[in-house]
């Protein structure tokens, strides 16, 4: 491909969604539909009866796709277009039109484009970056209703020629599923962020983008020469012959280097020196296990068991859990499958949590097991059952201290003597856990791992109590930071205390699957990591290239930092060295 000598190179910044480098000529989006007009009409009843079976039908498309979508890629993807029925069951919504079909005398499709577009842009000014993005999705389900009602073709990314960079205002999840059937190269928009569902799909999808990328529309012309970098965040239109000749060598790099790392996914998990670490998944259901076995993954470290009771939006039963941990636990071929127990609260509300003012700080995960034995047993009850199919380990989330460690085993004791007594046993002893993620915890940890056979540290939750700093407040983000000296410290502390008493430490926060803090957290002494099967190729590669004692001394150095600039430098560091020396 030539630079362009006839238009000036422009270069735009936005944001990364999705890693890799791509290049290729633009391809616009025409994301218009037939033109709605307004007329006056006799029957406002009529009208709204048209709304109803467009609404059906809506809801059937919408099924179909996420059918479509989970067999294609899996579940957590599809669980997008759930969100998706929600918007036809809004009732606000549907009872808005309703009354503007009756007070103006307007067609529907005039009068649900005109409150649909209402939603749309309340929803494109909210502060807040995920409600804000969902205005595509508002845009996605209502759009298609309108076309149903105008008698079109749902909207459909395509013929897209060849592999191209698509260029869009803003991409709906279902045009962008589209872009994967398509093979498009990358995509770039001027709208979206990091978290809106485009973004998300776009990273499980492998497909490089950009997003929020201001002035897009008006800078990129038909035709024009794209290159898209999704780890810089940086689209350039027209790049000169400079420009290409760099990224070429870039994306040369880059596929040597994948090639590297995948050519190794099968090979053992020990250091350069010979010492044994453990690469283990998080997921979130049964869907996800072929993710983790395709990268090798000794098993599963968080099986996140809330994903079901929020997939149905009410508590599900002993045989609905039994159903799931079983597939899981048969699908893991041997390997150990580690449910957490549920961690409902915080974050992830569901159904009669009433309001709390600081919801991270109150009713959630094991207190709340604890206090409802309603939900708690007949999850373990699931559990030790689906354990008759292969090995399993459970972990308590959320303990504080070792209260609430013992009185969660007793109740779990109880459950299985009684499922004992029912003739069903588990096929091998199972491992009780605790999460370590409150301070306390860590604070008690020589206690608590005297009385548990393993600890996760659960570094999302540690390092937001400890820092005091919520992790999903976007003022606060940047003090976010897990280089604090107090987080190096408070994790030594525990994986020393795990050691003292014998039991394995592994971490399943998002720094285990952080190739800058994988060999750290080695180093400071934990046994396993857990992280998103996609994480797992390049973490292992980094690890079997580096040596232990390297780690070690990376461990020593972090430990004696005063500063989280100083510990991000020594990480930074390690991470050149070893490039170097690879
Ligand atoms: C954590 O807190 O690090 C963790 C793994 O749990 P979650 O992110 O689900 O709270
Ligand atoms: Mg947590």
């Amino acid at each position: 491909m030539q630079g362009n000598p006839h238009r000036a190179e422009v270069r735009l910044l936005g944001t990364a969604a999705a890693p890799g480098v791509a290049r290729a000529t633009a391809y616009l989006l025409q994301q218009g539909r037939s033109l709605v007009v307004r007329r006056r009409v006799d029957d406002p009843e009529r009208e709204l009866a048209r709304l109803e079976v467009a609404l059906t039908a809506t809801r059937a498309e919408i099924a179909q796709l996420r059918a479509d979508v989970a067999r294609k890629l899996n579940e957590s993807e599809a669980a997008i277009f759930d969100a998706h029925l929600l918007v036809l069951e809004d009732v606000a919504l549907i009872d808005e039109v309703t009354k503007e079909v009756r007070r103006s005398g307007y067609n529907i499709e005039h009068c649900f484009e005109t409150v649909a577009q209402r939603y749309i842009d309340i929803f494109a000014k909210m502060e807040d970056d995920f409600l804000r993005e969902r205005a595509a999705d508002i845009r996605d389900v209502t759009g298609r209703v309108l076309d149903q009602l105008l008698g079109a073709a749902p909207a459909e990314v395509g013929p897209v020629a060849g592999r191209q960079v698509v260029v869009a205002l803003d991409l709906t999840p279902t045009e962008t599923a589209g872009l994967h059937e398509a093979g498009v190269a990358a995509f770039v928009t001027e709208e979206g962020g990091r978290t809106s569902h485009s973004a998300i799909m776009a990273r499980s999808l492998d497909i490089p983008a950009v997003v929020g990328v201001k002035g897009l529309m008006a800078a990129v012309g038909a035709g024009d020469t794209l290159l898209v970098d999704g780890e810089a965040g940086l689209v350039i239109v027209n790049p000169s012959a400079e420009t290409l000749a760099t990224y070429l060598d870039k994306e040369q790099a880059l596929r040597t280097r994948r090639d590297r790392v995948m050519g190794e996914i099968a090979l053992p998990d020990t250091t350069a020196d010979g010492a044994a670490f453990g690469l283990l998944a998080n997921i979130g259901g049964p869907e996800e296990m072929e993710d983790a076995l395709r990268c090798h993954a000794r098993g599963v470290g968080l099986y996140r068991t809330e994903n079901l009771y929020l997939r149905l939006d009410a508590w599900p039963t002993e045989a609905e859990q039994f159903a799931e941990y079983a597939e899981a636990v048969r699908l893991a071929q041997g390997r150990p499958v580690t449910f957490r127990m549920l961690d409902i609260g915080g974050d992830k509300r569901l159904g009669d949590l009433s309001d709390e003012a600081n919801p991270f700080m109150g009713y959630r995960a094991v207190r709340m097991c604890l206090e409802r034995p309603e939900i708690f047993r007949p999850q373990l009850r699931a559990i030790v059952r689906a354990a008759t199919f292969g090995p399993v380990h459970v972990m308590f989330p959320m303990i504080s201290g070792i209260e609430e460690l013992r009185k969660a085993k007793e109740i779990f004791r109880q459950v299985e003597a009684e499922l004992a007594q029912e003739g069903i046993r588990s096929a091998a002893p199972i491992r009780l856990g605790a999460m370590i993620e409150i301070p306390s915890a860590a604070l008690v940890a020589a206690e608590l791992a005297r009385e548990c056979d393993f600890f996760s540290v659960g570094t999302n939750d540690l390092v937001q109590y400890l820092l005091a700093v919520d992790r999903g407040n976007r003022r606060v983000a940047t003090l976010y930071d897990p280089c604090h000296p107090a987080v190096i410290r408070t994790l030594a502390g525990i994986f020393r205390a795990a050691a003292a008493a014998g039991i394995p430490a592994a971490v399943c926060g998002e720094l285990g699957g952080d190739p800058l803090w994988a060999p750290l957290l080695l180093g400071l002494g934990a046994h396993e990591l857990s992280m998103t099967p996609a994480a797992l190729p390049e973490v292992r590669f980094l690890l079997r290239h580096a040596r232990r004692d390297e780690m070690r001394a990376l461990g020593e150095q972090a430990l004696a930092s005063a500063s989280a600039a100083a510990t991000r430098g020594l990480l930074q560091g390690f991470a050149t060295a070893q490039q170097k020396s690879r």
